[in-house]
Order: structure tokens, then C-alpha cells, then sequence
């Protein structure tokens, strides 16, 4: 096969443990997953999940030890930090069943959901695809992944975010709306999952904006720390 151009270099994470690498698939998001954040943006009530995406592409990977730096993007002036649990798919499915999800699960790892609030904002103003404010060149940073095996009980894990070294956000995974396992049934009524997949389940509350300078830290229980530079 040849191509006009050279195709794109496979985007990759690190895998505790191992020097193999975790071939990204698809990037997919799940809104509104932690009750007090909905309630942050103003919303309530316990709503069937809803999914975006973001292109694979989209990843910056954090070496095990090293921080990663994230280019503050174009366009905004209100660049928001979500820390969330990220599941990687390691075998596919569709139609998976909430029981049986923990089959399809390869790993979990932290990750962040940057989000140009003021372009999503003025989107979901107008009804527009929340494309420009979520699915932005560099906007999902990603920790190592730990093999779920290794991760622990990852149900009840604590889920917390830092700016230079201060809290921004701190929660329980197990105050989740829709659990890693039914957001995997719902998530695989709607598409194919894929080996690859990376499903970054949600942020709780305590959202903010980060600046050029700023030193992110993450973290949930039993998974690598992913740190982040904002340049
Ligand atoms: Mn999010």
C-alpha cells in the first residue's frame, strides 16, 4: 500500500508495568456524571449519561514520573481543568451488559478533560456541537494506565485535582450517576467498542480555570499521578 502522504503515527498511552504501549482507538466522554458538578453548571436531577468525543489525536500522554506540558490553547480565556477516571477498553463489544463490563475492561488511569468553558458556553447558547470547547488539539491529557488487575477497587477510590498544590476538586468515584459498568452498557447500546477506547467518565465538582505557569496535579487512589504544565 502506498499512501499520498505519510498516514499519522498510531497515538499511544504508557502501561504500568511494562514497556508495551496502549494503541488509542476512541476518545469518548461521558457529561455530567458527578451530581454536585451538574448542579455547579446548572443542571439537576439524575439524567440518562450522554457522550462526546474527542479525536484521538487529542491525547498528551504523561510519562510514568515525568509531567507533561499542555500548549494553552487559541481562542479562549477561560481554559478549565475536569479531572477524571479514565477506563480503557482492551476488548470490544456492543450491546455489553452493566455484569459483564468488568470483561471488556483493560485498565484505568487519570486523566483531564480540558474544556475552553466560554467557547462550550457560547455553543450550548446557540444549540451548537460542543466541538470547539471540548474535542481541541491537546485536550485530554492522560496518566499511565494501570492494568485493572493492579488497580484495586477502583469503585471507591478518592478522585482529586490540585493547582500548584492547592485543592480544586476532591471526590469519591463511587459518587458517580452512572457507574463505570452502566456507563459501559450504555455507551456500548450506542456504539462498537473498540480495543483502544478511552471512556473519561465524568468530572465532580470544583471546575476552574488554569493559566500558563500553573502546575496541575491529579489523582485517583491505586493509579499513577499525572502531572501537567501548562506552557
Ligand atoms: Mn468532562
Amino acid at each position: 500500500m502506498r499512501y499520498v502522504f505519510a498516514p499519522p503515527a498510531t497515538v499511544s498511552v504508557p502501561i504500568v508495568g511494562t514497556a508495551d504501549r496502549f494503541a488509542v482507538h476512541r476518545i469518548y466522554c461521558v457529561g455530567r456524571n458527578y451530581e454536585e458538578h451538574a448542579k455547579e453548571m446548572g443542571f439537576t436531577g439524575r439524567e440518562p449519561p450522554f457522550f462526546f468525543m474527542k479525536p484521538a489525536d487529542a491525547i498528551v500522554a504523561a510519562e510514568p514520573g515525568r509531567p507533561a506540558s499542555l500548549p494553552y490553547p487559541s481562542l479562549t480565556k477561560n481554559l478549565h481543568h475536569e479531572i477524571e477516571l479514565v477506563v480503557a477498553i482492551g476488548t470490544g463489544g456492543k450491546d455489553i451488559k452493566a455484569p459483564d463490563a468488568h470483561r471488556h475492561i483493560f485498565g484505568y488511569a487519570v486523566g483531564l478533560d480540558m474544556t475552553r468553558r466560554d467557547l462550550q458556553g457560547e455553543m450550548k447558547k446557540q444549540g451548537r456541537p460542543w466541538c470547539i470547547g471540548k474535542a481541541f488539539d491537546h485536550s485530554a491529557p492522560i496518566g499511565p494506565i494501570t492494568p485493572a488487575a493492579q488497580a484495586g477497587d477502583i469503585s471507591h477510590a478518592e478522585i482529586y485535582l490540585q493547582v500548584g498544590g492547592l485543592d480544586r476538586q476532591r471526590s469519591q468515584v463511587s459518587q458517580l450517576i452512572w457507574t463505570v459498568a452502566e456507563t459501559i452498557e450504555h455507551l456500548s447500546s450506542a456504539w462498537e467498542l473498540q480495543p483502544g477506547d478511552l471512556i473519561y467518565t465524568g468530572t465532580p465538582a470544583g471546575v476552574g480555570a488554569v493559566v500558563p505557569g500553573d502546575i496541575l496535579t491529579g489523582g485517583v487512589t491505586g493509579l499513577q499521578t499525572l502531572r501537567i504544565t501548562i506552557c
